[in-house]
């Protein structure tokens, strides 16, 4: 027995050896990159151009007769006059009401074109909240420290840096290899647009045998990532894949009638327990491989306790899962989510329900599909009576590569920017119109490089939208780059 016990005792002390040992050196590569410094870039200008932006509402409505097509007229204008070079070089088409596609021919037909995505729109300020803000949402206000208004980080700022990185490149000189499209939307935030300006570019570009070698588009972040005596870092994360949405109905018919004469269980008391049911069989949780990438990447950054842990992420995978799953933030990154969202009985309080009702929204991980999330349900609700209706969805969409050429260059870039970068694949939980790109494109990439802070990040579709100046010119630096590195052939 002891000879066992030995041998165990043997093994636990290597293994707590070569942690240790691994522990040390499970560090960051160091690279020596070019100061991203070095692009020329005006950044007042920039930051004017921002201003004048956001006093021009574009608001998307669903209701397309609530729309101002006029401000959105206005913003075409505006990025006419303020960028001469683009109007002068690159053709633009109106596509779909509203959107823009401008196209940048490159010297190379035969290369693959990349394309920059950004939306036009903007949400309205919710009424009543007008006078909340610091400074008016529509004013462009300069503090001398953030610039204010609504669309200030979702996201005139990226398209405008955009125009500025593609005007700074024509002033230069700068011919692209490949094609570079740049496409605007109009109605990104109208959730659900069935007519998605983005949508009829992409179908568009479809026609005309268009394959995209990379697409970038807003949804990750460059967010500070303090955390005491573990880290110190800005977590870069580049989204690369956005999670499905689906609402299902689910519904018990019943005789109604007064409610002075119940049954034991109306239909309002049946389908509480068939909401029970589906609340009670969450979805399976999955650590995907991205996630280990970015956990070991923080774990890369932080202090050696952390780093104790963190190197043997492989083999703690299940404790990791275990914990993920008690935190919601954390939770919808590793399952599909379930939550029951709306209900309906009767229309008043001494009639029994004819037909109740609740809606289900479920945001599923990449690889469960809408036809899953029904079949989920008829397995888990007991009740064979409730009825379950789809009522609207979308799958979640494939997971770009973190190989590729497009992630690899937006990663080295914000490495260049900033050295305590932390690269952070992630999955997007809202939705983008980068998504409808990937009919044309593999290597679809979500991240915005302007460095903000959890609560700017919580002013976006809020009162208070600002963004800090400081970060403007380095986007337009970003963007200069990253066209320099991706428009040509290698
Ligand atoms: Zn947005």
């Amino acid at each position: 027995m002891s000879w066992l016990v030995h041998g165990v005792l043997a093994i636990l002390m290597l293994f707590v050896v070569v942690t240790i040992i691994r522990a040390a050196f499970f560090k960051e590569k160091k690279h020596d990159y070019p100061a991203l410094a070095d692009e020329n870039v005006d950044e007042t200008r920039a930051i004017e151009s921002i201003a004048q932006a956001i006093r021009i509402p574009t608001i998307s409505y669903p209701e397309n007769d609530k729309v101002d097509w006029e401000e959105f007229a206005r913003f075409r204008d505006f990025l006419a006059e303020r960028y001469p070079l683009i109007t002068q070089n690159l053709e633009r088409e109106i596509v779909a009401d509203a959107s823009v596609l401008y196209r940048w021919k490159g010297a190379n037909p035969a290369l693959d074109p990349i394309a920059m995505l950004s939306h036009q729109d903007v949400v309205p300020v919710t009424p009543g909240t007008e006078d909340d803000w610091e400074h008016p949402a529509f004013s462009g206000y300069n503090d001398g420290n953030f610039l204010w208004g609504r669309g200030a980080l979702d996201m005139k700022n990226h398209l405008i840096c955009v125009m500025e990185a593609v005007e700074t490149l024509l002033v230069e000189g700068f011919v692209p290899e490949r094609d570079v499209y740049l496409c605007f939307g109009h109605d990104e935030e109208v959730v659900g647009s069935e007519n998605a300006g983005a949508l009829a570019i992409a179908k568009l570009l479809q026609s005309r045998g268009v394959c995209l070698a990379g697409v970038l588009d807003e949804g990750g972040a460059w967010l500070k990532a303090t955390v005491p005596h573990v880290m110190d870092a800005w977590l870069a994360g580049i989204g690369i894949s956005e999670k499905g949405y689906a609402d299902f109905e689910i519904a018990v018919n019943a005789k109604g009638g007064h409610s002075s004469a119940p049954p034991n269980h109306s239909a309002l008391g049946q389908l509480a327990v068939a909401i029970r049911d589906v609340e009670k069989h969450q979805f399976k949780t999955k650590l995907f491989p991205f996630l280990i990438q970015l956990i070991e990447n923080v774990g890369r950054v932080s202090s050696y306790p952390v780093k104790l842990l963190l190197c043997n992420t492989r083999l703690i995978k299940p404790v990791i899962r275990a914990i993920m799953k008690r935190i919601p933030m954390a939770a919808c990154m590793v399952r599909t989510t379930t939550a029951a969202t709306m209900a309906q009985g009767s229309p008043a309080c001494n009639v029994l329900p004819q037909r109740a009702s609740a809606i289900f929204n479920f945001r599923m991980l990449p690889g469960t599909t809408i036809e899953d999330v029904e079949k989920h349900l008829h397995k888990i609700i007991r009740n064979k009576e409730v009825e379950i209706n789809f009522v609207k969805g979308k799958e979640a969409s494939p997971f770009s590569s973190t190989e590729s050429r497009a992630f690899n260059t937006i990663a080295r870039l914000c490495k260049q920017m900033n050295d305590k970068s932390i690269i952070a694949p992630y999955l997007v939980m809202g939705g983008t119109d980068a998504c409808f790109y990937e009919i044309i494109c593999e290597s679809v990439n979500r991240f915005s490089p302007f460095e903000v802070t959890a609560e700017l990040m919580g002013t976006t579709h809020a009162t208070n939208e600002r963004i800090p100046i400081a970060t403007v010119g380095k986007g337009v630096a970003f963007f200069k780059r990253y066209l320099r590195e991706m428009a040509s052939e290698e």
